[in-house]
C-alpha cells in the first residue's frame, strides 16, 4: 500500500477496506450489496442507527444532541448554518483562523450579518489567535470555529468558552481524532472523507433545540429539521458511504476508542515534527509551536525548487500527497486517524535521508 498522506478524501484502514470487499456483493445474506438496498429496509436502518449510535458512544455525544448525516460536504453546511441559525438582527461572528475559515464567513455574509472576533491573518494564519482575545459582539447568533484549519496546519489546543453564545465548530478536518467536550458546542459539523470515512456523507451533531425548528422560508432540503424529523432519511441518503463510516466506527472502537486514537495520533505526528526540529533549520514548520496540527503538519523548504524536489523524490519512494495546497505552496503531511504508524516512520526517515543528500 501507498504511504498516503492525502489531504482529503484521505487514508481509510486497510481492514476497513477488507470487511467492505469481502461484504461487498452479498451483505448479511441478503444477496444483494448494500447499496443495492432500498434505504428503507430494516437493514439499512440498522446500519444507519448503527453508525449514529456508536458515534455518540465514541466521541462522548450527550442524548440532547441530534446526529445528522447529510449530503453536501461540510461546503453545504457553511450556508446551512446561517439560513437556520443566524436569525434577523443577530450577527455570525467567526476567528479567522485560515483558508476554510474564510469561505465559512463569506457564505454567512450571503445571509446577514457577519463580524470577525479575532484573526491571524497579520501572520498569515500561522496561528490560532489566543482565546483571550476573541472578542464576541454583544449581539451574536453564535461565535464559528474552525477547529483544524487543513491548509495551514494549525489547530486550536482548546476551545473558547462563549457563555451563552452558541460555539458552532468546523471539525471536517479533525473529528474524532482527539477527546473533545461536545456540551461545549451547539453544533459540529464534518465532512466524513479526513476522518471519518469516504466522501459523500457529513456529519452534524446538534443540540436538540437548535434543530428542531428552522424558519419556514428556507429549502427543505436546506432545513435542519427535516433531516431531524426523518432521523437523516427524508431522501435517499448516500448508504455506501454511511455503512463504511459504520464500518470506520467500528475500527476506532477496536482500537481503544477515541483517547487511545489520539495518543496513537500524538505518537505519529511526533515522529515527522521532530524530524522538523532536529533538521536544524533545513525544514522549517509553518505553524506556530502552540498552535501545531496532530492532522496537518505543514513545512517549508528553503527554495521552492528544493520542495518540488522533495515532492517528486518522495513520490518516486511510495509517498503521495506531500505537495502543501496550491493557495499556500510548500510541504504538507496528513496524519489522519487511519495513516498508520510505519507511514510515519518512513516519512521520518525519507526526510532525514533527504536531508543528509540535500542539507
Ligand atoms: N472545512 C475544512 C476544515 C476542510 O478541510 C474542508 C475540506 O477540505 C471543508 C471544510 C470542505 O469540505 P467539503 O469538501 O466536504 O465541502
Amino acid at each position: 500500500r501507498a504511504y498516503n498522506f492525502n489531504a482529503g478524501p484521505a487514508a481509510l484502514p486497510l481492514e476497513v477496506l477488507q470487511q467492505a470487499q469481502q461484504e461487498f456483493t452479498d451483505f448479511a445474506g441478503a444477496g444483494m450489496s448494500i447499496m443495492e438496498m432500498s434505504h428503507r429496509s430494516s437493514i439499512f436502518e440498522e446500519v444507519n442507527d448503527g453508525a449514529q449510535s456508536l458515534l455518540r458512544e465514541l466521541f462522548g455525544i450527550p442524548g440532547h444532541y441530534k446526529i445528522l448525516f447529510l449530503q453536501g460536504g461540510a461546503s453545504t453546511q457553511f450556508a446551512m448554518i446561517p439560513m437556520n441559525l443566524l436569525t434577523p438582527g443577530k450577527t455570525a461572528a467567526f476567528v479567522h483562523t485560515g483558508s476554510w475559515a474564510e469561505k465559512a464567513y463569506k457564505e454567512a455574509k450571503l445571509f446577514g450579518s457577519t463580524a470577525i472576533a479575532a484573526s491571524s491573518e497579520s501572520d498569515k494564519f500561522n496561528r490560532i489567535p489566543a482565546l483571550s482575545d476573541i472578542h464576541i459582539p454583544a449581539d451574536a447568533a453564535y461565535l464559528h470555529i474552525t477547529s483544524n484549519e487543513t491548509i495551514e496546519g494549525t489547530q486550536y489546543a482548546a476551545y473558547p468558552d462563549t457563555g451563552d453564545v452558541t460555539l458552532i465548530g468546523d471539525m471536517s478536518s479533525d473529528i474524532l481524532s482527539r477527546s473533545v467536550d461536545v456540551g461545549k458546542f451547539g453544533l459540529i459539523y464534518a465532512g466524513a472523507q479526513k476522518n471519518l470515512g469516504p466522501s459523500g456523507v457529513t456529519i452534524v451533531i446538534a443540540r436538540e433545540d437548535l434543530v428542531a425548528e428552522s424558519p419556514k422560508t428556507i429549502p427543505t432540503m436546506l432545513r435542519y429539521d427535516t433531516h431531524v424529523k426523518n432521523n437523516s432519511l427524508y431522501n435517499t441518503p448516500p448508504s455506501f458511504s454511511i455503512y463504511l463510516v459504520g464500518l470506520m466506527l467500528k475500527w476506532v472502537k477496536e482500537r481503544g476508542g477515541v483517547a487511545a486514537l489520539e495518543q496513537f495520533n500524538r505518537d505519529k505526528t511526533k515522529l515527522i515534527y521532530d524530524a522538523i526540529d532536529t533538521s536544524g533549520g533545513f525544514y522549517r514548520g509553518f505553524a506556530d509551536m502552540g498552535s501545531r496540527s496532530l492532522m496537518n503538519i505543514t513545512f517549508r523548504l528553503a527554495t521552492e525548487e528544493l520542495e518540488k524536489q522533495f515532492v517528486k523524490e518522495s513520490e518516486q519512494a511510495g509517498f503521495v500527497g506531500l505537495k502543501g495546497h496550491r493557495s499556500v505552496g510548500g510541504l504538507r503531511a496528513s496524519t489522519y486517524n487511519a495513516v498508520p504508524m510505519e507511514s510515519c516512520k518512513a516519512l521520518a526517515e525519507f526526510m532525514a535521508e533527504f536531508m543528509k543528500r540535500n542539507g
